[in-house]
């Protein structure tokens, strides 16, 4: 099934609407009996201690919308298969394996499936709070390896599953050229990812057409990780991101830090500090395994720290000094990486609860004295987040895109919560029913909990599925 198929189901947006909320997060703090009022996709005026009128429904606790920083839709249809001890015994599985399993996969993903998979997958982020997505994407090429007649075709099916779901879009074309450090060509498996730099640089501008359908969408350039990219690759293409963001995969795995001293006799984030100039623009997906040295100055560059908590735990990756890289000034913002599971409190609440066991302490990621550690958590997410994503900033504001997410008052982990509490209840005690609607640049996408569309995009979900798994 294609994208033609579907009618278009939205209403474009109203020149301009109102909505009352019981309490919001604005920007600058939570307010009670709120209206925004919104116009073009963003929040036009916003008003508080007003009276909810006499025809206006009463909407509960209004959040903005979290950004997930780091997708790759396609793994969303492989979750749960690679949780089955492979035969070398105790302790080798590891992201090594699994990655053996993705590229079998993935060799069954055309187009159509990418799309139908994708769609699945942002359906799933937007109804758990997730209202932008980055889509770090490297499926470029057909199943031999050739490419197809439009370069962007891939990146057209993702862009499609972003309409047909809502979801903001930050395309981060994946540059992935060779199978290790020092240029080593590439593997069978990466066949599909492989370009040249002229060729990535035809892939950016043909990716641009496929979004600009797209209201709000950014692209970015992607460097896959300093495995795949040589250090004369890595300059060739950094101009090609313009203002837009710069995302690498970096320090996620141990036997990754150990090939990279090999190589340059430096970690991978010193090296890039050293050989980059990483900023604000910059997002370094997990960077797991850094220094204290690199985490103070990963902090003071002004980059984001793209932690992926749930794939991290789920890949047995390690843990990101989070701790230490807050007090050190350090941005974060959360990702869904692999889409095992795809909930934004859930990351939340295990990126705190992995800080917990290892320091054998409570309450580590809160700000300070008083603060409440869901609350801090949310809105460091929602800023590391937007920074991340080259994105229009986030937060409850006028001026501001009308993305944002209502809490169900009637959820019993959200009763007698108000403020901060309530994002400590819904991260910590809520799970995904505790949602009841979400807009995406002033339209609303999820009702009770259920995006919109969700019965024709699980349906043609289970019809590619069945036939990819045949
Ligand atoms: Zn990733």
């Amino acid at each position: 099934m294609t994208d033609a198929e579907f009618p278009p189901v939205y209403e474009p947006p109203r020149a301009s609407a109102s909505l009352w909320f019981e309490q919001a997060l604005l920007a600058d703090g939570w307010a009670r009996d709120v209206r925004l009022t919104l116009a073009d996709g963003l929040i036009a005026r916003v008003d508080t201690g007003v009276a909810r009128q006499a025809d206006e429904p009463a909407h509960g606790p209004v959040v903005p919308g979290l950004p997930n920083l780091h997708s790759h839709a396609f793994q969303r249809a492989m979750a749960g298969l690679a949780e089955t001890r492979g035969p070398a015994g105790d302790g080798d599985d590891s992201f090594w394996t699994w990655r053996a399993l993705m590229y079998r996969f993935l060799d069954r993903l055309g187009p159509d499936e990418v799309q139908a998979v994708a769609a699945l997958a942002y359906l799933e982020m937007l109804e758990t709070g997730f209202t932008r997505v980055g889509e770090f994407h490297y499926l470029h090429h057909d199943k031999d390896g050739s490419a197809y007649a439009d370069p962007a075709e891939m990146a057209a099916r993702i862009a499609a599953a972003a309409e047909e779901t809502g979801i903001g879009l930050t395309l981060l074309p994946v540059f992935y050229a060779h199978a290790g450090f020092g240029g080593a060509a590439p593997g069978e498996g990466q066949r599909r990812f492989i370009h040249d730099v002229d060729g990535y640089g035809r892939l950016i501008e043909a990716s641009r057409g496929a979004v600009a359908g797209l209201a709000d969408a950014v692209v970015g350039v992607a460097p896959h990780s300093l495995r795949a990219v040589t250090a004369e690759e890595l300059a060739a293409i950094m101009p090609l991101a313009g203002t837009g963001p710069i995302h690498i995969h970096i320090a996620e795995q141990t036997a990754e830090v150990d090939a990279c001293l090999a190589a340059t006799g430096q970690r991978p984030v010193r090296w890039l500090l050293n050989n980059a100039e990483v900023d604000r623009r910059w997002c370094l997906v997990h960077a797991t395994h850094v220094n204290a040295t690199e985490t103070e100055r990963l902090a003071r560059s002004g980059a984001v720290a793209g932690l992926c908590p749930i794939t991290e735990a789920n890949l047995g990756d390690g843990v990101f000094p989070a701790a230490e890289f807050l007090a050190a000034g350090g941005t974060l913002g959360i990702g869904s990486d692999c889409n095992v599971l795809i909930d934004a409190a859930e990351e939340l609440r295990n990126l705190e609860y992995a800080q917990r066991l290892m320091r054998r302490a409570r309450n580590v990621l809160a700000r300070g004295p008083g603060t409440a550690t869901g609350g801090d958590l949310y809105r460091a997410a929602l800023s590391g987040g937007t920074q991340a994503l080259g994105a229009a900033s986030g937060g409850l504001k006028r001026g501001r895109p009308a993305d944002f997410v209502t809490l169900d008052r009637a959820h019993p982990a959200l009763v007698a919560r108000d403020g901060d509490a309530l994002l400590d209840s819904w991260v910590f005690a809520g799970r995904h029913g505790a949602i009841d609607g979400v807009w995406r640049r002033g339209r609303q996408v999820v009702s009770g909990g259920r995006h919109h569309r969700r019965d024709e995009i699980v349906a043609r979900y289970r019809t590619v599925l069945s036939r990819v798994m045949a």
